[in-house]
């Protein structure tokens, strides 16, 4: 329960590193320069296991056709060019809170991955996932939006926790790991485009 307690946290603590750091302006580009550094660890971290025990390319490509098809699509028509942005977010959000989810199961009693480098990692890579959450959203849309989808990751955690390891066994599918692949492409998307063109300060 220790353990649940820290994970449902770690994501809160994102955005509260952000507020602090970003209220200083030199510590701005520390801020972006980290955010463009941890979404690929992160997609690493999502997409390397897989790919590994499936010893297979279609992941790594499926990551680069979640990176460039919104890119092709933003190119084909400008009207679509924000659209597409605010579209890509939502997808990378329910990605993140699928993964959430997914370790909110891993948390669950009875549950054989529950080791301490594993709770570790999953503790502590969640303050970035946090933090990009907040990082992405609350300079377009406020911070009401920003808190709500920094929120939904304990929220989804609580509930994997909830339905336990039962559920497992349905949700992992190679449907979920290539889903969350193509999210994970797409998060890489929108944190660089977001990058070059609307993160103003
Ligand atoms: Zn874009
Ligand atoms: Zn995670």
């Amino acid at each position: 329960m220790l353990y649940l307690g820290a994970a449902l946290l770690a994501p809160v603590l994102g955005p509260a590193l952000y507020g602090v750091l970003h209220s200083r302006a030199e510590a701005v580009r520390v801020v972006d320069g980290f955010v463009y550094v941890a979404v690929p660890l992160l997609v690493l971290w999502q997409v390397a296991p897989y790919t590994w025990a499936e010893q297979s390319l279609v992941p790594p490509l499926i990551v680069g056709s979640g990176v460039f098809l919104p890119t092709i699509i933003e190119r084909a028509s400008h009207a679509l060019e924000s659209q597409t942005d605010n579209f890509v977010i939502l997808l990378s959000l329910s990605g993140l809170v699928l993964h959430a989810f997914l370790e909110g199961v891993a948390f669950s009693p009875g549950s054989d991955a529950l080791r301490g480098p594993f709770v570790a990692a999953v503790t502590l890579h969640r303050i970035p996932v946090g933090l990009v959450i907040w990082w992405l959203i609350s300079p377009r849309h406020g911070h009401p939006s920003a808190a709500a989808a920094v929120a939904s990751i304990p929220i989804a955690t609580a509930l994997g926790y909830a339905v336990g390891l039962e559920f497992l066994g349905e949700w992992q599918g190679q449907g979920v790991e290539l889903y969350q692949a193509f999210v994970a492409g797409s998060l890489i998307h929108v944190v660089f485009h977001q990058g070059r063109h609307d993160h103003r300060h």
